[in-house]
């Protein structure tokens, strides 16, 4: 039991996002991933100084976030 994970990895990049524009509030897992992880605390701090999403992606690198292709997403 070292590391606190979701299971699809790391957070969401919109989920941060949603997190660092108060519209979303993240799930205790997730907040505790995003203090451990190197990687989620930077994207916070990209999100925390950028003014649209678009520019989060930009800055990180990354063109969209949306197609990890998980389970996150389910007919139904
Ligand atoms: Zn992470």
């Amino acid at each position: 039991m070292g590391y606190i994970l979701p299971s699809s990895g790391h957070v969401r990049l919109h989920r941060l996002w949603a997190f660092a524009t108060f519209e979303d509030e993240l799930t205790p897992t997730e907040h505790l991933h995003v203090l451990y992880c190197d990687q989620c605390h930077l994207a916070v701090s990209v999100c925390l100084q950028s003014p649209t999403f678009g520019a989060v992606l930009k800055t990180l690198n990354r063109e969209d976030d949306s197609d990890d292709g998980d389970d996150e997403i389910k007919a139904g």
